[in-house]
């Protein structure tokens, strides 16, 4: 640290250049978060010094994150879900699967039946809470196999998980049959829609994968992706309103004796903007932005096609995957690889379909080299 404090301008000349080293989002089709709507980013700045961790302190925020969870209690079919907002899909799947393990407490040796697909963060999840993780196979579709996934359940099997809006190859799971084996085997079942969340509900024509299914116990849904908020803010909905006190602690010296939540100190300043997004877009607004995603796959897949490079999946939702190799990807542009080595792109709202015209103008310039 300096002796000296600098000067604002030195600080912020400095500062402005470690910006400018920064990708610029036009170069960006590898992310699943965007650039926030600019009323998310108005809320936020409302929002900024706001700690949802000491609630009685802000009122006004806590009552936010309360209509935040209700939105989308409401978008997923359960009005009176319960909830809180976490800092992305990560910290939202690590709390389901700890409330999965606070339910059945004799459990020695506990797994959990994932599929594949499963992000990362179930990796982390299961090293932190001492589960097995049991990997489900994918079918030739890229969804999780039903069949499958009932034959790895045991007696110690603590955690069913399905994906809505695989992170690779933006495919939805089988959720209505994988409630019912959940229902059948009486398993916590959770739904990471971290990405399909804010995608699916606006559809023309959505897949089962709420609390509309039977058996669905809690899902995970990002605002900061598809709902254009700022980064952090993601949500975690469970359809018993009283489930996540399973996981209160004493918090003696805060405003709430008890809490539940994985973070203490939390910035209600991305509440405010994705509560923002929602209720500023609405339904309609939502399925427009979708569509216009939706259309920007589809293109990009016809125009990669008639270059040569094959789909690898039909995506039920804006990500787009390949065969392709490395090399063909021209300098700027940011693309991504699955682990089974095809090339991945996410046609987030940034990438318009200007950027896909132009990203393709690209791959036929480079073809040509
Ligand atoms: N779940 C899914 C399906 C995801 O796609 C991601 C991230 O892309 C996550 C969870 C993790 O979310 P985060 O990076 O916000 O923690």
């Amino acid at each position: 640290m300096l002796n000296k404090g600098q000067s604002e301008e030195e600080l912020f000349a400095f500062l402005a250049q470690k910006r400018q080293e920064d990708l610029d989002h036009d170069f960006i089709l590898s992310s699943m978060c965007t650039i926030p709507h600019s009323v998310a980013v108005r809320a936020h700045c409302l929002f900024m010094e706001t700690n949802l961790g000491d609630p009685g302190l802000f009122p006004g925020s806590f009552s936010l994150e309360k209509l935040l969870v209700q939105r989308f209690g409401t978008l997923f079919h359960c009005k009176n879900a319960g909830g809180y907002a976490t800092s992305g899909g990560t910290e939202s799947n690590i709390q389901a699967l700890r409330l999965a393990k606070a339910q059945c407490s004799g459990i020695v040796a506990p797994n959990v039946v994932v599929p594949e697909s499963a992000h990362f963060s179930f990796k982390k999840a299961c090293d932190m809470l001492g589960l097995e993780a049991r990997p489900v196979p994918l079918g030739s579709d890229f969804r999780m196999d039903a069949d499958a996934a009932a034959g790895l359940i045991d007696k110690n099997t603590i955690c069913l998980v399905g994906i809505a809006g695989t992170t690779e190859y933006g495919m939805v799971d089988p959720i209505p049959a994988l409630g019912k084996i959940a229902v059948q085997h009486d398993l916590f079942f959770h739904v990471d829609a971290a990405f399909g969340g804010m995608v699916i509900p606006f559809l023309d024509r959505p897949s089962p994968f709420d609390f509309a299914v039977g058996g669905v116990t809690t899902i995970a849904v990002d605002p900061h992706k598809m709902g254009m908020s700022t980064i952090p803010c993601g949500c975690i909905l469970t359809r018993d309103p009283d489930l996540l006190n399973s996981l209160n602690i004493d918090t003696p010296y805060l405003t709430v004796k008890q809490e539940y939540t994985l973070a203490g100190t939390r910035p209600g300043a991305p509440v405010a903007g994705a509560l923002a997004v929602l209720d500023y877009l609405g339904m309609e607004g939502m399925r427009a932005v979708v569509a216009g995603c939706m259309k920007n796959t589809e293109r990009l897949i016809a125009g990669m096609e008639t270059l040569g490079y094959q789909r690898a999946a039909t995506p039920d939702l804006n990500v787009a995957t390949f065969t392709c190799a490395k090399e063909a990807i021209p300098a700027p542009w940011r693309v991504s690889w699955t682990r089974k080595n095809h090339l991945r792109i996410v046609c987030m709202p940034h990438v318009h379909a200007g950027r896909v015209e132009a990203f393709l103008r690209a791959m036929q310039e480079q073809k040509k080299r």
